[in-house]
């Protein structure tokens, strides 16, 4: 299993690349867009403007099929709906769930119902919601109202509940972890995400932690989370009301995978931490324009929180290698990555227009 996990010829999708690791009923053939496999991106001019003298690698995420991590748990979970026999899916989300949820539906021939926060969708999520065929209720409300009502929309309808309470979405998105492993033969010394409802940090913990009990990895990364100051429940210690961020993937008041996610980071000698929109809105433009890796602002809060670390002495990273998960894909918000920047200038179409305005020299 470790040698075959770059082969591109032969992926299938993370449900046959790691069946045997995966608690799911899959009694029937995936529901897959051939998510996972994603690459790892050494990323050494980023690293630098983090202080340098680490080695720092991207897992970039966003090149998953609707562009987010979230297509690794949805096919586990969607391939279980359709084992259990399910018609139709719910969920709430901020909006990647709700474009991957959609998305792997359709794939399975299955209906599909989402709810987002009104106004607080990134466009691009929004699109692929409704460009998949979902039946997409916006609500007044946040993220944490929108999972109270599914949950109650499930003891009443004959409808499965696809967001990570689902059991079946950690055991998919744990595979990012094996994958990491096996690229690099070994596990990072750290491994650095942003933290919204948690799933993600608890099924990568799981990953690493399997992989140790089966001798495949010979010790688990530390862990570095990363919320949004006005997300910030598990740093702060108590629910937030009314969570605000311009990243909208992690804004959540009251995350479902909270005591695993802190069983986690203290199993793991790890740290979390929050970071202004200031920062993250600093170094997503930074990842852009040092490698060329274009991500959404929830990512960025991974590398502010290094920054923010280090600049206050409390993590130490020399001589170690990092990976950075780079958790959904820029074009989702193209609001948030076109403000902010002078739009183009308009020229004439003539070349002495053109060497007026060129800013190489
Ligand atoms: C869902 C999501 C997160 C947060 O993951 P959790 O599992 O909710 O902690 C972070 N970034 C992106 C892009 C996401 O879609």
């Amino acid at each position: 299993m470790v040698s075959a996990a770059h082969t591109v010829s032969t992926w299938h999708g993370v449900v046959a690349h790691y069946r045997p690791r995966l608690r799911i009923n899959s009694s029937v053939p995936p529901v897959t867009l051939l998510e996972g496999n994603t690459p790892l991106i050494p990323a050494p001019r980023l690293a630098r403007a983090l202080g340098g003298d680490f080695e720092l690698l991207l897992k970039y995420e966003g090149v998953n099929p609707t562009g987010s991590f979230k297509d690794r748990g949805m096919t586990a979970a969607i391939t279980q709906a359709v084992a259990d026999g399910a018609q139709a899916v719910i969920c709430a989300s901020t909006g990647n769930t709700a474009a991957s949820a959609a998305a792997y539906a359709a794939r399975a021939g299955l209906a599909c119902v989402v709810l987002v926060p009104d106004g607080k969708i990134a466009a691009g999520k929004l699109a692929g919601a409704l460009s998949y065929g979902a039946q997409v209720i916006a609500i007044n409300g946040n993220f944490d109202d929108g999972l109270r009502m599914v949950r109650e929309a499930t003891e009443r309808a004959p409808i499965v509940l696809v967001n990570n309470i689902n059991p079946a979405r950690l055991q998919g998105q744990k595979t990012a972890a094996f994958e990491i492993c096996d690229a690099l033969g070994e596990a990072p010394d750290w491994l650095c995400l942003p933290v919204g409802n948690a799933g993600n940090i608890t099924a990568y913990w799981m990953g690493f932690t399997e992989y140790l009990e089966d001798g495949l990895i010979r010790s688990r990364p530390r862990l570095l989370g990363a919320q949004a100051a006005g997300a910030a429940p598990i740093v702060r210690g108590h629910v937030v009301e009314k969570p605000e961020t311009i990243a909208t993937a992690i804004r959540i008041g009251n995350p479902v995978r909270w005591q695993q996610a802190l069983a986690a980071l203290s199993e793991s000698n790890g740290h979390i931490t929050d970071v202004t929109d200031e920062e993250i809105l600093h170094w997503y433009r930074m990842v852009a324009q040092t490698e060329g890796v274009f991500v959404e602002p929830a990512c960025a809060s991974s590398l502010a929180a290094i920054a923010k670390g280090r600049r206050e002495g409390w993590l130490d990273l020399r001589g170690k290698r990092v990976v950075c998960v780079m958790t959904g894909h820029g074009l989702k918000d193209p609001d948030t990555a076109l403000s902010g920047l002078p739009a183009p200038v308009t020229i004439q179409p003539q070349i002495e227009a053109l060497l007026d305005v060129l800013q190489v020299r």
